[in-house]
C-alpha cells in the first residue's frame, strides 16, 4: 500500500532546529501539499522522507516500513526536484527509460513502460528529439515520466512548477493533478504558492518555523484557519487581522471595540469564555459591505488606494485610529481615494482569534 507516515520528525542542522515534532500521514492517492513562507522547513522535510537528509528524531514510515536507516535508492520513492535535469545527448524516450536500464529492464518491457507513461503524459510526439527540442513545459512532463516509470511507492515533487511562466503553470497544475488521480500513490509537493497548493492537493500542511501549523483540506484552511497565521497566509488579498479590545459581560454576551468603533459582533460560547482584554478579529476583504452610513456594526475609514483587478476592486483603507484595511468589492461600485467608507464586517464571517493568535471562533 502507497503510505508516507511522519512521526514525531525532527532535523536538527547543529544547533538549528529546521523542522519541530513533524506528524504527518499521506494516504494511498492522496496528495498532500507542504505549503509555507520561505526556510519554513519544506524541503527539508521532503529530503528526509526521500532518505537525502537523515532525521535527527522521529520515524519516517513508507508503505508501513520504518526508512530511517535506508538509502534513497532502498526506498522506492520517485522524487521530482525543482531542477530537472534531462540529459543533453540522450533522447526524451532513452531519458525516460534511465530508471529502467538502472534497474535492469529488458528492451521491450522497457519500450512498453516508456511508451505507457509517454502516453499519460501526452509525450508520445517527442520521444525521439533532444531535451532541447523540446519546450519547457514538455521537459518538466518528461522529468515526471522518468519518475512515474519505475512504478514507485509514492512520488515526493519540490517547487515543481516554479520554472514554469504564469501560463504553463495554469495548465500543468491541471495535468499534474490529473496524472497523480490516476496513479493512487501517496505524494507530498512541495511548495510556497498558495494557488498550487489549493488547486493540486488533497490536504494541505501549512508550516512555519519548522512546525505544521495546520493540516486540512484546501477548503478547511481557508474557511477555518486554526490560528492567524494559516488565516492570513491563505486568500489572496490577504484576510484582515485587526486589534480589538474584548469585554465580556456576566450575562453571557460580549463587545468588541475595534480600531475605535464598537462592534456587534456575533457572541457565542467560546468568545463568551475568552478573558477580557485584547484579541484579533480577522475578515477577509471581500467579506466587508460599504454602507452609506455608519451605525454600531460599521468601521469608518478612509479609501487611500485604489487598484482595479478586472472584474473586481481592491481598495486599501484606512482607520482613524491608524489601521490598515484591504476591502474588495465589485467594479461597479465606484470609489475614489479620500472617500469616507462605512465598513460593516459580515459578522458570520468573521474570525475571532485569542491572544495567543489561535483561532476561538472561524
Ligand atoms: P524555501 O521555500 O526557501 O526553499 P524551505 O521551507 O524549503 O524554504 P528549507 O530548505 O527546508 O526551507 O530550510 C529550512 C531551514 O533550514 C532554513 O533556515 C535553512 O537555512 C536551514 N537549512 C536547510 N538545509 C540546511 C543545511 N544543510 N545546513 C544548515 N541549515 C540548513
Amino acid at each position: 500500500m502507497s503510505t508516507i507516515e511522519l512521526r514525531k520528525v525532527t532535523k536538527r542542522f547543529g544547533s538549528f532546529t529546521a523542522v519541530k515534532d513533524v506528524d504527518l500521514s499521506v494516504a494511498a492517492g492522496e496528495v498532500v501539499c507542504l505549503l509555507g513562507p520561505s526556510g519554513c522547513g519544506k524541503t527539508t522535510t521532503l529530503r528526509v522522507i526521500a532518505g537525502l537528509e537523515r532525521v535527527t528524531d522521529g520515524e519516517i514510515v513508507v508503505a508501513g516500513k520504518v526508512m530511517n536507516n535506508l538509502p534513497p535508492e532502498k526506498r522506492d520513492i520517485a522524487m521530482v526536484f525543482q531542477f530537472y535535469a534531462l540529459y543533453p545527448s540522450a533522447s526524451i524516450a532513452e531519458n525516460i527509460a534511465f530508471p529502467l536500464y538502472h534497474d535492469g529492464i529488458s528492451g521491450a518491457e522497457r519500450t512498453a513502460r516508456v511508451n505507457r507513461v509517454a502516453a499519460i503524459l501526452h509525450l508520445e510526439h517527442v520521444l525521439d528529439r533532444l531535451p532541447n527540442q523540446i519546450s519547457e513545459g514538455e521537459k518538466q512532463r518528461a522529468a515526471m515520466a522518468r519518475a512515474i516509470v519505475r512504478d514507485p511507492n509514492c512520488f515526493l515533487f519540490d517547487e515543481p512548477l516554479s520554472r514554469l511562466d504564469v501560463e504553463l503553470r495554469q495548465t500543468m497544475r491541471g495535468q499534474i493533478k490529473e496524472v497523480l488521480q490516476g496513479l493512487s500513490k501517496a505524494t507530498v509537493i512541495v511548495t510556497h504558492d498558495q494557488l498550487e497548493a489549493l488547486t493540486m492537493a488533497n490536504r494541505i500542511a501549512i508550516m512555519k518555523d519548522g512546525l505544521i501549523e495546520q493540516v486540512g483540506s484546501p477548503h478547511e484552511v481557508f474557511a477555518k484557519p486554526a490560528n492567524a497565521f494559516v488565516a492570513s497566509f491563505i486568500g489572496t488579498p490577504q484576510m484582515n487581522l485587526l486589534e480589538a479590545d474584548l469585554k465580556t459581560f456576566a450575562d453571557g454576551t460580549a463587545d468588541m471595540t475595534v480600531a475605535g468603533t464598537s462592534l456587534a459582533i456575533r457572541t457565542d460560547a467560546a468568545v463568551a469564555r475568552l478573558q477580557p482584554g485584547k484579541v484579533t478579529i480577522g475578515v477577509r476583504p471581500r467579506a466587508f459591505t460599504p454602507t452609506d452610513t455608519g451605525d454600531r456594526g460599521t468601521i469608518s475609514a478612509r479609501a487611500e488606494l485604489i487598484e482595479p483587478m478586472g472584474a473586481e476592486t481592491l481598495i486599501h483603507a484606512r482607520t482613524a485610529a491608524g489601521a490598515d484595511i484591504r476591502v474588495v468589492v465589485t467594479r461597479s461600485q465606484r470609489v475614489k481615494v479620500g472617500e469616507a467608507l462605512n465598513l460593516r464586517p459580515d459578522p458570520r464571517q468573521t474570525h475571532v482569534f485569542d491572544g495567543a493568535g489561535k483561532a476561538v471562533r472561524s
